[in-house]
């Protein structure tokens, strides 16, 4: 009786012990495996992108998602393809939002290992479209690790991007969301979104991973069809008029539109 009223105290008291600051209720940083080289302070690249993607966190922690609304469909698609998905893309959104000062639910969960050095040998330096960062939900030190590579150093400043735009008298410019997306701090977070304690997927709940969807489309500029990686507003905006099939082993596959050319004959 006396254990069952107290220990909920105790682990309180320990945890609250363990508090010191605000700063210990944030998401931790640990490690930083590899990031003192090369003449770059990639450990204060990493921090500062961490911190900026804070003020994202701030907008959406308690957005209420209104799925007729106009960015809703640009960005999310029509109610009627993603009405069985839009519990879990609200609560995902809004649990993004609280890694910047949240309750833990277990000790040591908000730590994540951030590396440098292209430990999974994933970061594909040669290729045409090179590997920004990758996440895993269990790293080499038994916990959640971001690595990000050497592009991800030459992204800009989602801060500075933002002021150019709050300053810039060009609207296609400014209101062009592809300028902002190619930032570090955004990086950071879409990076977030594939930690299981973050997309509330086994143990923590029970949303599919969340992956990055690749969609084919029709490139004008070399005529031909073309598969790509799904970052970034324009290509969301593709994804988001399209429908998935649920396969048989429970991965999604999507069907998207495609457009031909107007037929030549009318009956
Ligand atoms: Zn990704």
């Amino acid at each position: 009786m006396h254990l069952s009223y107290l220990s909920p105290l105790l682990f309180a008291a320990t945890v609250w012990s363990e508090i010191q600051s605000r700063a210990d209720l944030y998401t931790r940083l640990v490690g930083y495996d590899g990031c003192s080289c090369c003449g770059i302070d990639k450990i204060q690249a990493i921090k500062t992108a961490w911190q900026q993607s804070w003020d994202v966190m701030d907008v959406i922690r308690e957005l209420h998602i209104d799925w007729n609304e106009a960015a809703a469909l640009e960005f999310l698609g029509p109610p009627g393809f993603n009405v069985q998905y839009q519990a879990a893309i609200q609560g995902i959104i809004n649990n993004l939002g609280t890694m910047n000062g949240h309750w833990v639910e277990l000790p040591l969960d908000w730590a994540i290992n951030v590396r440098c050095d292209d430990w999974d040998h994933a970061c594909d330096p040669l290729s045409r479209n090179p590997t920004i960062a990758y996440t895993v939900s269990n790293g080499p030190r038994g916990i959640a690790t971001i690595n990000f590579c050497d592009p991800f150093f030459v992204q800009s400043d989602l801060f500075n991007q933002v002021l150019r735009g709050q300053q810039s008298g060009d609207y296609r410019w400014k209101y062009d969301m592809r300028h902002y997306e190619d930032t570090k701090a955004l990086t950071f977070l879409h990076e977030l979104l594939h930690i299981n304690w973050v997309y509330r997927g086994d143990p923590y709940g029970q949303n599919q991973r969340v992956v990055d969807f690749e969609v084919e489309f029709y490139d004008e500029a070399t005529s031909r069809y073309r598969w790509k990686d799904v970052y970034g507003a324009l290509y969301s905006k593709i994804l988001a008029r399209c429908t998935f099939k649920i396969m048989t082993d429970g991965s999604l596959y999507p069907q998207c539109p495609s457009l031909r050319r107007p037929p030549k004959t009318f009956r």
